[in-house]
């Protein structure tokens, strides 16, 4: 069951329940706040709740806000991400960032153009990225058998037992702390292929910003879904 609920101040937040015994407070990319709660919890219950944990869910919201806000907006169709800035294609005299050869005549063959261009731009900003992170992890790195670029819908990245490394094309669009947190995530299974402690700790010793470099992917991710990552 949903309700929406206005609380204190200018805080508004969804309620949730599910057959849960405890709550729980989400705060979704957009600064959406989300409150779960048991089937049976009063709502006077929920309230008291929320209003002891509202300068945390405030301060919360505001940092969910201020990561989109980090995203720079498109401004025309001949604008595109790259590397997490806005550019523009155009062809001779347009005076764009970047020029479609003088043999590529149609907005849809210069759409293509720019698409290869990026894809690859992806190939040599991933593989210095991954030839860097590889010795950070010490012998495990010599597992490494190559990467896979690829179009993905609902993974940045992944890495096999065999040892390749699989990146999404679409992460040359995000700034490159943040296609380096997903090189570093990835380059660290071929040590320990699981989420495990040892992993995260193996992550936060190779790259100590993670944690800001995945929530600023976060914000990327939803305007990206917006964009072109659209199903
Ligand atoms: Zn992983």
């Amino acid at each position: 069951m949903t309700q929406n609920v206005t609380g204190i101040e200018s805080l508004s937040y969804t309620i949730v329940r599910s057959a849960r015994r405890t709550m729980s407070v989400e705060i979704q990319p957009h600064g959406i706040v989300v409150v779960r709660a048991p089937n049976r919890m009063p709502l006077y219950e929920i309230e008291r709740f929320v209003a002891l944990k509202s300068a945390w869910i405030q301060r919360r919201v505001r940092d969910a806000q201020a990561r989109r806000a980090l995203v720079p907006q498109l401004t025309g169709s001949r604008s595109f991400y790259h590397r997490g800035e806005v550019r523009t294609w155009g062809f001779a005299g347009d005076g764009a960032d970047l020029t479609v050869p003088s043999r590529v005549k149609t907005e849809n063959a210069a759409i293509s153009y720019v698409e290869r261009w990026q894809r690859s731009e992806a190939e040599q900003v991933f593989s210095t990225m991954i030839a860097d992170a590889l010795p950070t992890i010490g012998v495990p790195g010599l597992r490494y058998q190559g990467l896979r670029i690829r179009a993905m819908r609902r993974r940045w990245g992944s890495c096999s037992s065999t040892g390749h490394v699989t990146l999404n094309g679409h992460l040359i669009r995000v700034p490159d702390g943040c296609i380096r947190g997903v090189v570093v995530h990835e380059v660290c299974h071929l040590a320990h292929l699981h989420h495990g402690p040892a992993f995260h700790q193996l992550v936060a010793d190779v790259f100590p910003d993670h944690a800001l470099a995945d929530a600023i992917l976060d914000a990327w991710t939803h305007v990206l879904y917006d964009d072109v990552l659209t199903p």
